[in-house]
């Protein structure tokens, strides 16, 4: 690696990254192309709270890379969001629509702060005031974001109409609306629903069933959540979940009919009574055929990838292992879904959505189903193929297939 590297990016992307460029025969030139954004939006925020005091908080948005189509990704508000990190989150999406072929670049951005901690105005007003300092460099073909970590639709019809105040009625601008305002169906169970797909996918590829096979999920926000539906829906027992506080755990399955209940009534799901509760550290540790961790990244470091005793580590959120929790792993032959492909559903969905809006024609339901799967189980028999001729992790073979893609596309319009 030259000095001029690494970039911005954090976690192990980039040295995962690294290491699929050295494959490819890249320079160390391409790399640092390839890790770096083409641009970045850092922007001051100031808020009047309820209470009548000023808080400041800041939005970033980062745009990776945009050859292969407009930027994509999603917008995260949770307090730890920095400019780090969004570069990491970015370029991993770059590689995400690359490897499941969305005509997207990659971009991802947020605010830090915590959305549990704002009133509802509060909220509105921090989202319409990015939207009208960023306006200008987001757009239908421009960059489009999404919902991800702490945002929901509500967030993204806000983002819609003040982007639209400006340029007249544009429902692309962002995905993961409402129904009701040009959003897609499937498009909030699309990233859960993938996450099965994949693991369904890897399963029939290893000639086994889920049925029967125990699972824990970390996470039981709008991933990890129908995630848990889509696995107690093929007959796969769900032996524990969680929320940033702490876990249920029960060794004969959990309810999950009635712990979705309790969650939409708006409670958290650690607070759920007449269960087992466990920490989430212990959590990560228990043992079960698949551990899924679908919350924030980072989670599976070198301590905890040698503790843990799962069959198979499934990435629903973006970056939960870091680069030597991976190699591990890879060492104690625990097969890793890697999150470009494991959690790509979301933005396959995205892309849906975004192709009804430019079309203005609404798709049905079997639609959208029908074409997730197709797209999904191309790229992961893709990866599972790559990675069988390589000899090497679903991980390597992953970022092979799509920094290749995405190299080639940089190398055609640069
Ligand atoms: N936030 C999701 C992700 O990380 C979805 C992004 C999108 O749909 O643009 O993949």
């Amino acid at each position: 690696m030259s000095d001029k590297t690494p970039t911005k990016m954090t976690m192990g992307n980039s040295r995962f990254l690294h290491e699929a460029c050295q494959a490819l025969g890249y320079s160390d030139q391409v790399f640092a192309l390839l890790s770096g954004a083409s641009r970045e939006f850092k922007i001051q925020l100031p808020l009047l709270r309820d209470d009548g005091s000023l808080e400041i908080f800041y939005g970033y948005r980062v745009q990776h890379h945009n050859a292969l189509g407009p930027f994509k990704g999603g917008l995260r508000y949770h307090p730890s969001v920095n400019m780090r990190d969004t570069h990491t989150l970015a370029a991993l999406m770059s590689l995400k629509t690359a490897l499941v072929k969305v005509p997207f670049g990659g971009a991802k951005g947020g605010i830090d702060c915590d959305p549990r901690k704002l009133s509802h105005r509060e909220l509105e007003s921090l989202t319409r005031s990015f939207i009208q300092k960023i306006h200008r460099g987001i757009g239908p073909n421009r960059d489009i974001p999404a919902p991800d970590v702490g945002t929901n639709d509500q967030i993204m019809a806000w983002i819609q109409n003040e982007y639209s105040k400006v340029y007249g009625h544009s429902p692309g601008v962002v995905t993961g609306k409402p129904l009701l305002i040009g959003g897609s169906e499937g498009r909030e169970e699309a990233t859960g629903n993938g996450v099965a797909i994949v693991m369904h996918a890897h399963a029939h590829h290893q000639a086994e069933s889920l049925e029967g096979k125990t699972v824990v999920i970390q996470g039981f926000g709008n991933v990890g959540m129908y995630a848990a539906k889509a696995f107690r829906d093929m007959g796969m027992k769900v032996l524990a979940i969680s929320d940033s506080k702490s876990g249920l755990y029960d060794e004969t399955g959990l309810d999950i009919e009635a712990i979705c209940k309790y969650r939409k009534s708006g409670a958290r799901v650690s607070s759920y009574e007449g269960v087992e509760k466990i920490t989430n550290e212990k959590l990560l540790k228990l043992p079960c055929d698949y551990l899924v961790p679908a919350a924030m990244g980072g989670v599976i470091n070198e301590t905890v990838a040698r503790e843990l005793k799962a069959g198979v580590v499934v990435e629903a959120a973006n970056s939960p292992i870091t680069f030597e929790g991976d190699k591990v792993l890879i060492t104690r032959n625990i097969p890793v879904l890697p999150d470009i492909l494991a959690n790509a559903g979301g933005v396959i969905v995205s892309y849906f959505e975004w192709v009804q809006n430019m079309q203005q024609m609404p798709w049905e339901k079997e639609k959208i189903t029908e074409e997730l799967n197709s797209k999904l189980l191309k790229a992961a028999n893709h990866v599972f193929a790559v990675a069988t001729g390589k000899e090497c992790s679903y991980r390597r073979a992953a970022y092979l297939i799509a920094t290749k893609r995405l190299q080639d596309a940089v190398a055609i319009t640069s």
